[in-house]
């Protein structure tokens, strides 16, 4: 068959097929087209959404240079694209927080989005604080480096201070609220009991301010005690703290005085800064002022502590007639508790209501300034007369009954401290020992073995941690649950030994473990020949039957250097750390003594201080 009949037979064939062909040309050339444009689109867009993005973007490459920069990013960074292309992103971030964005440029394993915060060095030279979010470039399974896209934190970063400080300060005045000023309390007796330097509270209240107020209006009133504010702003040094309390009650905080007769001196300042005349709208004004003055001791446990003796002082000059200062002294404390018959009650009460509390006074070891064990001291949290004395409520405890579950409790919870610090890693000397006080009346009770044992056993914490301390009065007719005590893995202590006139002979039988030496064998140590002899005579004694001795209520590095010569080594007293809270411990583990503790012969208490460095005001 020759072509011309095949196309003859086939001819519609042809036709057919040559159309098909066209149309399957024409379909996939259109297609080609509507990738391209849509390519092209995509690309478009992309291109709008990264230059048009209020979001300040860059793409980087995969070793950290900028390539493109968006106009956002141009006007956040100051400089211009030329200038910032080739140039490493990182260079751009200030440089403490250059490390944390490096990170985050190479931490892009996951493929996934991540932020940091960091600060951008203006070309200016000012800081902006920024969100960086690095999104990865990644094509296939290829990255091809990252999008920093950031976010401009500054003003949110201004309201979150805006409202921080509010919350902190006084509206009307701007000065410290009572809240920011406790916080600077607390911090200052934190400094103190590492440094031994002190610190003085002034409490002031207003006299005559409610005439004012009454007579000449609220706002007259609100205008005078924002001048009241800057009169004391201004006097105070920097450092210090001025707060206003509430009403016409203000407070200043003076850290690091030298002593009391300083802190006296800048109340009388403070009391004629007052009595100058004021000016509110137009007309002169006169308001006076009483000033409690309260130096940190150091048995001040508390910023509360403080404050109440700083306000009871106060109270004083008031009731004294006004427009004077008064320091604080013990007298004007008496009376601090008048619970009376209620204390019974009041302390059933206080016990179920939870309001004791546990502070943990170090032992210290001379050989080497550590500390190798603290004493458990309770405290009574009370709501309307502060935080109180074992000396004001356990003998009432012993009385009614509630010293056994009171002591219990101080058992249980400084066991759940200790064992807190323990598994943290906190206590690394060892031996370690927390001591606790027991009862006389506790110690006798028939079910103390079984008891201490459960809370050892509930608690999780090893006997061999555990020191009880009893007195002497009980340690000869105590002998055999002593033995029980000490089955358990516990050891003795015999507190306040020395003081009684009980025959020694139990000292032969190892029953006990640690002798613990009062205080007041202590207070003239160094002078006394009396004490030093019994002191003397308790260390060769503790020496022949190997026992350890615990000597407390040091209080001055006199008293130090006369120990040393006569070979003591565990102390206990304020010259190192008063009863602390716990946090407070964890941090003396944590960081050791102050330097100023480092016993050193021949120099006084805080001796090793740094001058105070130059200051303004206040004089
Ligand atoms: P203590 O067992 O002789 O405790 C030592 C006391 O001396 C503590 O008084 C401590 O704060 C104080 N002290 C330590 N160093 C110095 C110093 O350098 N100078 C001065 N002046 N004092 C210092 P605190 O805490 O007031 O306790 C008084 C007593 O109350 C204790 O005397 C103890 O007998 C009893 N006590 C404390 N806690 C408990 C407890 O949980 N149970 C029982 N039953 N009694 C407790
Ligand atoms: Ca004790
Ligand atoms: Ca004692």
């Amino acid at each position: 068959m020759d072509l011309g009949q095949w196309a003859a037979q086939n001819g519609t064939l042809v036709v057919a097929g040559a159309a098909l062909l066209g149309l399957i040309l024409i379909i996939s050339l259109v297609a080609t087209l509507r990738t391209k444009s849509a390519r092209r689109l995509a690309q478009e867009r992309h291109t709008s959404l990264f230059d048009n993005n209020t979001a300040a973007v860059a793409t980087v490459d995969t070793k950290g240079a900028i390539e493109r920069v968006n106009a956002a990013f141009v006007e956040l960074s100051g400089y211009d694209e030329a200038q910032l292309q080739g140039i490493a992103f990182a260079s751009l971030i200030a440089p403490d927080d250059r490390q944390r964005v490096l990170e985050s440029l190479r931490d892009d394993s996951e493929h996934r989005p991540h932020s940091v915060e960091s600060r951008l060095v203006h070309k200016d030279g000012l800081e902006v604080e920024l969100e960086i979010t690095s999104v990865p470039i990644v094509i296939g399974d290829r990255t091809f480096g990252t999008y920093q896209m950031a976010r401009d934190l500054t003003q949110q970063r201004e309201l979150e201070r805006e409202l921080e400080s509010r919350a902190l300060h006084d509206h009307l005045t701007g000065l410290a609220n009572r809240s920011l000023f406790a916080d600077r309390i607390r911090h200052a007796l934190q400094r103190v009991r590492r440094s031994g330097h002190q610190v003085a509270l002034l409490y002031m209240d207003l006299d005559r301010f409610k005439l004012v107020n009454d007579n000449a209006g609220h706002a007259a009133g609100d205008a005078l005690l924002c001048e009241v504010a800057a009169r004391l702003r201004n006097f105070v040094r920097e450092g210090d703290t001025v707060a206003r309390l509430g009403g016409d009650e203000f407070a200043i905080l003076l850290e690091d005085v030298a002593d009391a007769e300083e802190a006296e001196t800048a109340a009388k300042r403070v009391v004629d800064l007052i009595n100058e005349p004021f000016k509110v709208s137009g007309k002169a004004a006169y308001v006076g002022a009483s000033v409690g003055v309260a130096v940190s001791t150091p048995d001040i446990e508390s910023p509360e502590q403080l404050v109440r003796r700083a306000d009871k002082a106060m109270y004083e000059a008031k009731r004294r007639g006004g427009y004077r200062y008064v320091p604080y002294t013990r007298d004007i404390d008496t009376g601090e508790i008048r619970l009376g018959d209620h204390l019974e009650s009041e302390l059933r009460r206080g016990l179920a209501a939870g309001e004791l509390a546990v502070r943990y006074q170090p032992v210290v070891d001379l050989a080497g300034t550590q500390i190798v064990g603290v004493e458990a001291l309770v405290r009574w949290n009370h709501p309307v007369h502060g935080l109180l004395p074992p000396s004001s409520f356990i003998p009432v405890a012993e009385n009614a009954g509630l010293i056994i579950q009171l002591d219990r409790w101080v058992l249980e919870h400084s066991c759940r401290d200790i064992r807190r610090l323990l598994r943290q890693g906190v206590i690394q000397s060892r031996p370690f020992t927390l001591s606790v006080n027991l009862s006389s009346k506790h110690f006798e009770d028939e079910g103390l073995v079984d008891a201490v044992f459960g809370i050892l056993t509930a608690e999780q914490f090893a006997a061999e941690y555990l020191q009880l301390e009893i007195k002497e009065d009980v340690v000869a007719r105590g002998s055999e649950k002593i033995a029980r005590l000490k089955s358990l893995g516990v050891t003795i202590a015999i507190d306040d030994f020395g003081m009684g006139d009980e025959p020694l002979g139990y000292l032969r039988d190892a029953m006990v473990d640690v002798l613990k030496v009062d205080r007041t064998f202590v207070m003239s140590l160094g002078g006394d020949r009396i004490s030093t002899a019994v002191i003397r005579t308790i260390l060769s004694l503790a020496e022949m039957h190997d026992l350890q001795v615990v000597i407390e209520g040091i209080e001055d590095p006199v008293q130090i250097e006369a120990l040393r010569k006569m070979g003591g080594r565990l102390v206990q007293g304020f010259y190192f750390v008063a009863p602390v809270e716990l946090d407070e411990l964890e941090h003396l583990l944590t960081r050791g003594l102050a330097p100023a503790f480092i016993y050193q012969p021949g120099r006084r208490q805080g001796g090793g201080q740094e001058a105070p460095p130059e200051t303004v005001g206040r004089g």
